[in-house]
């Protein structure tokens, strides 16, 4: 919902300041319409629904995989698209992946929405909403941005729907932002705290390699990132979550494991998550399930703690770094 615009309606209708928060604790709760919110005038509710849509976002399509993983392909106002994926686990647990950007002014290499015309920062709203449209179909406890965009390069707005979000049932613990290493906002998250965790995209254990799978290496390289990292790390008391997307070829030969082990260390500042790459247009393969398994086992006896990340949605090209919005789906717009 258009969370400004709900609060100019009722402002110029001069309803009382709490009537905002009665709106939004209902949306929060995952409300389908005006009707159910029986705390407000009847008058007052026709008129919301004729002023105010429940959603800043049209949902233009949406693709169910069998693993239970549903991807929304949405449109803003303005055309722009973007995606939000929910995805169910057999433990109860249901995380929700955000987009914080149409598109992405970041161009890694091997990713699906780096490879698409930067749109625009999405609005606070348009971010929950991605969200609540997944609420109005059941609870949801967790919440990563791990869509399109750079949240850091839009940190006002996601740090506004992060305080949202507890609202919706999701916990700061349970929020998880992901960035490219961009220092600047690794350095506010240290200095502001919201209690949400961190993960870094790293996907190479040296600048050279970095920078040609990341040109944004260039601008912040890697030891500059980790030592903010640090940094947070201490500071919050938790470790950042180090995504590391597995290469054939390219990131994941056994020097690169010792090499990635040692400008981690051992200290608990960093857990790595080590990702199955998702098949894309730009040509890389990703890791045998044995290379990735040794590549573990070589970070665990030099004591970096590395889980493999479930691939989620596959056939739906929902998994992490495949949210692009295709061209023929946009003609619909
Ligand atoms: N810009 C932020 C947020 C996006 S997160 C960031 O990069 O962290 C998306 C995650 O998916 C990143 O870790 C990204 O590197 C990873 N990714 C990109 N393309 C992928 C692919 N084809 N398969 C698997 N993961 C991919």
């Amino acid at each position: 919902m258009d969370l400004d615009l709900l609060e100019r309606t009722l402002g110029g209708r001069g309803e009382p300041a709490f009537r905002a928060n009665q709106v939004w604790e209902w949306i929060a709760r995952g409300a389908r319409s005006y009707e159910e919110m029986t705390n407000l005038p009847v008058a007052l509710r026709d008129e919301l629904a004729a002023a105010v849509p429940l959603s800043s976002l049209r949902l233009e399509r949406e693709a169910h995989a069998r693993d239970g993983t549903a991807k929304a392909l949405f449109a803003t106002h303005d055309g722009r698209p973007l995606e939000g994926v929910l995805m169910r686990y057999r433990d109860g647990r249901r995380s929700v992946c955000l987009s914080s950007q149409s598109g992405c002014p970041l161009t890694c290499t091997f990713c699906a929405t780096g490879r698409m015309k930067f749109g625009r920062n999405l609005t606070t709203s348009e971010i929950l909403d991605q969200a609540l449209h997944f609420r109005r179909g059941e609870a949801i406890d967790h919440v990563v941005f791990m869509g399109m965009g750079e949240p850091m390069l839009n940190l006002d707005a996601v740090l506004a729907a992060c305080a949202r979000l507890p609202d919706l049932g999701v916990s700061a613990r349970r929020t998880a932002i992901s960035t490219v290493g961009w220092v600047p906002g690794i350095e506010r998250l240290t200095t502001e705290g919201p209690p949400v965790r961190l993960a870094l995209s790293l996907h190479a254990p040296e600048d050279a390699l970095r920078s040609e799978l990341m040109p944004v290496n260039e601008r912040y390289p890697l030891y500059e990132v980790l030592a903010a990292c640090r940094r947070w790390s201490e500071a919050r008391r938790g470790p950042v979550f180090v995504e590391y997307l597995m290469l054939d070829g390219v990131n994941d030969r056994y020097e690169q494991a010792v090499a990635l082990a040692r400008v981690l260390g051992s200290e608990g500042a960093f857990k790595v998550n080590l990702i199955p790459y998702n098949p894309t247009e730009a040509g890389f393969s990703g890791s045998s399930r044995v290379a990735i398994d040794a590549f573990r086992a070589v970070l665990a006896e030099r004591g970096v703690t590395a889980t493999v990340r479930l691939t989620r949605g596959r056939e739906i090209d929902a998994a992490c770094g495949q949210l692009a919005a295709r061209e023929g789906e946009l003609a619909q717009i």
